[in-house]
């Protein structure tokens, strides 16, 4: 896994918001992180972006 942002490493994190605990992913470098959720979003948009 690399941060889409800087390259960086990131590793696996627990997360918690008001509704929900989530293993996200957190970089090593900027601090950038990623949760399931924003990763299919983007994978989702990125699909619909391929042409580029
Ligand atoms: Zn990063």
């Amino acid at each position: 896994m690399r941060c889409p942002k800087c390259q960086g490493l990131m590793y696996s994190e627990m997360f918690c918001d008001f509704i929900r605990i989530f293993i996200g992913w957190k970089c090593l470098n900027c601090g950038e992180v990623l949760d399931p959720v924003i990763v299919s979003n983007r994978r989702k948009s990125n699909s619909i972006q391929t042409a580029l």
